[in-house]
């Protein structure tokens, strides 16, 4: 420990941080809980030397400001050069967050499979957000992504590596999370120096921690694994790196998952959309050839994800939440973990999408503009009516007038955080160019 419970110290910007608090160490650093004029802050100090280069980096990370809310973003440098203290501040991590790590081995779980879609989509916008901003991630690893249990919220820390597209200050993730490329430093032909990370290489790293989240496995963890005694960083960088086979590779089948030993990935594989498979698929295997144009993108997994979460149903005697469909054509008929009857819901086309419509199902802005990309934004929420359980509907917020049609023609308009009942054959006119139909 660097610094003491009480200790003050007097940053070069002439503010005083008292130290509150000794909170963990992260390898890099140490971090305290701290005060600076009366707000809490948590405060991460480099335990070594850092270079001039991360520091600028850092500096700017500061001035460029955060992507998202999603970010535990650093906020403002604390440098005490008598002292050799240099870091930075960032707000305290809530105690509802709970790491990605400690989903991995089973200590928490999310509420239900859509608040982890929830968690899973705002991954995506997190991505995409700072890919927008020119930044990529470059150190990627289970360690620095939370996730709040209950409502699906996203933290993301250890941003101080976050740095532009293309760069890298010497600090490479754990090859487990990283693009084969990188993991076997390839010479990137453009610019004829070591392949450095980028949005490519952001997005296959994106694509594993979405696969684990939903498969509760790696994608490139099977059968190979035997081959090894113990995995060292010889045995990673066969499987990571130079011979990467998926796991449900549809032709090499040399790796697939071991019973016994991948048990909960042989049990959630076969319980996801075949689009989100055809999309694992095109990264972990197209994509190891083809690195700018076969990998999905955080828009096609948002817009996917975003299918899934619309298409649940909660299964009335175990509680898992399904895909309603089958396929695009078909619904299911069963549960698949209990085998029991599925139940049968009313559906809301609006254009391609398909809303199921059970309680606690959400309306989205983007179900109403397309060219909205306010994934997260809810508009809506169907509800129980608490005096008839048996009149469903959907609670809508800060709409503008909707007016709907029943199947006799008779209208009707719904105002300003007004309710959508639940009919069979009614039309919604959400706005101008927007019309569903629940069906
Ligand atoms: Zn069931």
């Amino acid at each position: 420990m660097k610094l003491n419970r009480g200790e003050i110290l007097n940053t070069a910007n002439g503010k005083a941080i008292k130290i509150i608090d000794f909170l963990g160490d992260g390898g890099q650093g140490e971090v305290y809980l701290v005060d600076m004029e009366n707000h809490h802050y948590a405060l991460k100090i480099y335990k070594d030397d850092v270079t001039s280069d991360f520091w600028y980096n850092l500096k700017n990370n500061v001035t460029k400001g955060s992507p998202s809310e999603s970010f535990l973003w650093p906020l403002e440098i604390v440098e005490v050069e008598d002292k050799g203290i240099y870091g930075y501040l960032m707000e305290v991590r809530g105690k509802e967050y709970k790491s990605f790590v400690s989903y991995l081995n089973g200590k928490n779980h999310f509420k239900d499979v859509r608040t982890m879609l929830d968690w899973c989509i705002k991954l995506c916008c997190s991505f995409k957000l700072l890919h927008e901003k020119g930044f990529s991630y470059q150190d990627l690893n289970d360690g620095s992504f939370f996730f709040n249990p209950d409502n699906g919220d996203l933290l993301i820390c250890d941003n101080d590596n976050v740095c532009a597209n293309k760069k890298n200050l010497g600090i490479l993730g754990k090859m487990r999370y990283m693009a084969p490329e990188i993991v076997r430093g390839d010479i990137d032909k453009s610019t004829g120096l070591q392949q450095m990370p980028d949005v490519h290489s952001d997005r296959f790293s994106l694509s594993v921690i979405l696969f684990m989240t939903l498969c509760m496995g790696h994608p490139y963890e099977g059968e190979t694994m035997k081959n090894y005694d113990i995995i060292d960083e010889i045995a990673e960088l066969e499987m990571y790196g130079k011979n990467p086979i998926f796991v449900y590779h549809k032709l090499d089948k040399s790796n697939r998952p071991v019973r016994g030993y991948h048990h909960s990935l042989i049990r959630r594989w076969p319980l996801i959309p075949m689009y989100l498979k055809e999309a694992f698929h095109k990264t972990f295997v197209d994509g190891l050839v083809d690195r700018e144009n076969s990998r999905t993108t955080e828009i096609e997994w948002i817009k996917l994800l975003s299918e899934y979460r619309d298409s649940l149903v909660t299964c009335p005697h175990c509680g898992y939440q399904y895909d309603y469909f089958l396929d695009k054509r078909n619904p299911r008929t069963h549960c698949p973990i209990c085998n029991q009857i599925k139940p049968t819901l009313s559906v809301l086309t609006v254009g391609k999408k398909k809303i199921v419509l059970e309680p606690g199902a959400r309306l989205y802005q983007p179900h109403v503009d397309k060219y909205s990309s306010l994934y997260n934004e809810k508009i809506g929420e169907v509800i129980v009516n608490k005096k008839n359980p048996n009149l469903w509907g959907i609670r809508m917020i800060n709409n503008d007038e909707i007016v709907l049609t029943d199947s006799s023609g008779n209208h009707k308009i719904v105002g300003t955080n007004g309710v959508i009942p639940i009919i069979r054959n009614l039309t919604i006119k959400f706005n101008e160019t927007i019309e569903g139909e629940i069906r």
